[in-house]
């Protein structure tokens, strides 16, 4: 019989735009014993991750509850939701997330109507507005800060917009939610998707959403109660046209998170201490200090790549702190500076997608990965490695540029 060896794996210094390092508070929490899904003692659990996700999205709506699956997983749930077949779509595109969408919009029936940006770019407020005036859609969807560019978009005034077309305005909050604000309620927002393994530093596999009274409004028109769960066997409305999804279906989901505690798919109990332990930790720094904490690593990181005089990728003035867009200079192999770190650092960067394949790398600073130590380590790594790849550069500037930075 084939012995299959314990498993081990390598710690690492992980500065990608997620998954990122753990805190060792969260990976204990995902070892205590199971609860049972009705157990008032978990049920109070889940009560108690609800209040914070409200904190977490800084709103008063009822609803802000975990999805079960990967972030993508809640941007589905949220569309799938709000959207019925035949309904136009306005998602403004300015990288790969943005395109995914476009691509679950369309799944969802949509007749999307999309607005592109050349990568490292985003739109000005009034190029937004005036495509919701013109096509007055009855959604629109855009992507909070896009990790494949490294660029954020400015969602002021866009939920106003939204209200008086009547449109509902939905934004991937995946990558920002937990390292920069995401002022749900003050932007208008009407439903917002977050993500666990990027700044909240869990582990992937939950998408925290929230939504208000308009999004439930849609979900509620729609809803179809299973059969083994009705008392009377009740018929069809024959003009309903319910949600495609029954895993995904919000309207289902939320009354398991409701006081009626009905039963939809069993809960990822091991991922609920997780995110619970992780959102305990974000309130417990305070969500301005880690948004602070962010930009003083982010700051001290560009200080030190500049010194390397490496070129930093995209419009500084849309620039996501939590994600850095390196240039790969001219003549060096991003991909073998990339194994080159991993493998003898044990250090992981990103590369990038579509277009940018090849062209930057992009670092993350994101969560627990966020800290002086990674950052220092990180600079310090690639200017040994740009080095060995016969790049030329001042040795030893970067990190003093760091440690500057850090007034150490
Ligand atoms: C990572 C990411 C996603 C997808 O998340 P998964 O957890 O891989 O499903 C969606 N949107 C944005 C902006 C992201 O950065």
């Amino acid at each position: 019989m084939k012995a299959y060896r314990d498993l081990s794996p390598s710690p690492r210094t992980i500065m990608t735009p997620g998954p990122v390092e753990v805190d060792p508070r969260v990976l204990r929490a995902m070892s205590f014993p199971i609860l049972g899904q009705f157990d008032p003692e978990f049920t109070a659990l889940m009560n108690e991750t609800m209040e914070m996700l409200r904190q977490l999205f800084k709103t008063d709506n009822e609803w802000a509850f975990p999805v079960d699956g990967t972030s993508r997983s809640g941007i589905e749930a949220v569309l799938v939701g709000l959207i019925e077949p035949g309904d136009k779509v306005l998602v403004p595109i300015y990288g790969r997330f943005g395109h995914l969408l476009t691509e679950i919009a369309r799944r969802c029936g949509a007749e999307v109507v999309t607005l592109e940006k050349e990568w490292g770019y985003t739109f000005g407020t009034e190029e937004i507005v005036s495509a919701i005036r013109e096509h007055q859609p009855k959604l629109v969807a855009i992507v909070h800060g896009e990790t494949s560019t490294g660029r954020m978009q400015s969602l002021e005034g866009i939920g106003q917009a939204c209200r008086e077309a009547d449109a509902l305005f939905v934004v991937d909050a995946v990558a920002t939610i937990g390292g920069i604000e995401v002022a749900t309620d003050r932007l208008l927002i009407d439903a917002v998707i977050g993500g666990t393994q990027k700044c909240l530093s869990v582990p992937a596999g939950m998408a925290p959403i929230t939504y208000n009274k308009r999004a439930e409004a849609k979900l509620q028109s729609r809803k179809r109660i299973e059969r083994g769960l009705l008392l009377a066997d009740g018929e069809d409305d024959p003009l309903l046209r319910p949600i495609q999804s029954n895993y995904l279906d919000l309207s289902q989901l939320q009354d398991y998170w409701s006081p009626a505690r009905l039963n939809h798919h069993t809960e990822a109990t091991s991922m609920l201490y997780a995110l619970r332990e992780g959102l305990r930790l974000v309130l417990e720094e305070g969500l301005e200090a880690r948004f602070a904490r962010h930009r003083e690593h982010e700051g001290a990181l560009i200080a030190g790549l500049e010194a390397m005089g490496l070129r930093l990728y995209g419009d500084p003035s849309c620039k996501m702190t939590v994600v850095t867009c390196i240039e790969i200079p001219a003549g060096i192999d991003g991909e073998s500076v990339r194994s080159m770190l991993l493998d003898h650092y044990g250090i992981e960067i990103a590369s990038s997608f579509g277009p940018l394949k090849g062209k930057i790398w992009r670092v993350g600073t994101m969560g627990y990965s966020c800290s002086k130590r990674n950052v220092l380590l990180t600079l310090g790594a690639l200017e040994a490695v740009l080095l060995r790849h016969g790049h030329t550069l001042e040795a030893g500037k970067a990190l003093q540029a760091a440690m500057d930075a850090y007034a150490m």
